[in-house]
């Protein structure tokens, strides 16, 4: 198979790019770089099969390819706030290209959609038909209605053109080989506490994540592109463990052995109180469940950055 993947260069399509690539795929990774890393396009390159094409997908594109997944966009809120008119025209416009190109060529795409949809969630765990509680206006508003607006485009296009469109809801996802600067709670304690500098929390430390390890996450796109029949409903993907952020600062300090301390300053505006994945439509529609503990998917990322 020949899988286009936007945002291939990203942390999300980097894992994702290279697990197609080591099935005996070929890959053609559209990206701007604007996040994106050019290491990671370094190791991408030591495949012959992969092929890099540096472009904005605001901008129409064409190729032949067999399939795509559509993940090209900002995610980190530090990233996606920065330009945020950029950022609503990458998860609006990229989408809808992406979407034109499934449709001429006959193609099957999946769409990287988000728990953001979700904002600041009244319901908990949160589940497909849970309609969310977004901000229009606020800062996070641009990544979250431009992936609701990209939502709605996917199930347009399969009710008016019969594209064979599938969107998976992706939570919080962590991995190695996330940007130094991605500037998510991740990323941010594990560099604080190898550092030895104060751990920021925002707010009291008391709203929950649910963190999925990326290659499981990878599993379950792979997944749900590849399934044959047509699913009219997004399906989240994530790890259901939840934890409050005050505990996860604290669990990194232990794997670390960080004598760093813990500072709190104000929580970000629209900052979501709770966050869990309910998986049960994943679970029954794809036999897929997240297989790696937090901890152990942790010390991974700590071991890489050590590395690094
Ligand atoms: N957060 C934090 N310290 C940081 C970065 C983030 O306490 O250095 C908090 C943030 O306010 C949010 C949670 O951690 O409540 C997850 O934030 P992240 O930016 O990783 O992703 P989000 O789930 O908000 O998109």
């Amino acid at each position: 198979m020949r899988y286009l993947v936007t945002g291939g260069a990203g942390f999300i399509g980097f894992h994702l790019s290279r697990t197609l690539l080591q099935n005996g795929h070929d890959v053609l990774c559209i990206d701007n770089l604007s996040t994106g890393q050019a290491s990671n396009l370094a190791a991408l390159s030591d495949f012959s099969a992969f092929t890099f094409i540096r472009q904005d997908v605001t901008e129409p594109f064409f190729c032949d390819a067999d399939a795509i997944f559509n993940l090209a966009c900002p995610a980190s809120p530090v990233h996606y706030q920065r330009t945020p008119v950029d950022t609503l025209k990458t998860a609006v416009i990229g989408t809808l290209n992406a979407l034109e190109l499934a449709r001429q060529q006959s193609i099957p795409m999946l769409q990287a959609s988000t728990s953001e949809v979700y904002g600041d969630p009244a319901v908990h765990p949160q589940h497909e038909g849970y309609q969310g509680s977004v901000s229009i206006t606020g800062p996070r508003a641009c990544y979250d209605e431009g992936k609701r607006c990209a939502e709605t485009l996917c199930f347009d296009f399969q009710r008016q053109y019969q594209v064979d469109v599938k969107v998976a809801r992706i939570f919080n996802t962590y991995g190695p080989g996330m940007a130094p600067d991605d500037g998510r709670v991740i990323m941010n304690l594990i560099n604080q506490a190898l550092a030895d500098e104060p751990l920021t929390l925002y707010g009291d430390g008391q709203q929950t994540r649910s963190f999925c390890y990326v290659d499981d996450l990878v599993a379950g796109l792979i997944k749900l592109l590849g399934l044959t029949q047509q699913i009219s409903e997004p399906v989240n993907l994530g790890n259901p463990e939840e934890l409050r952020i005050i505990d996860l600062a604290n669990h990194i300090l232990k794997l670390t052995n960080s004598r760093s301390e813990l500072t709190f300053s104000p929580l970000p505006v629209d900052d979501p109180h709770q966050r869990c994945p309910d998986i049960a439509l994943a679970e029954t529609l794809l036999g897929w469940t997240p297989r790696i503990p937090l901890q152990q998917g942790l010390l991974r990322v700590i071991q890489s950055i050590r590395n690094r």
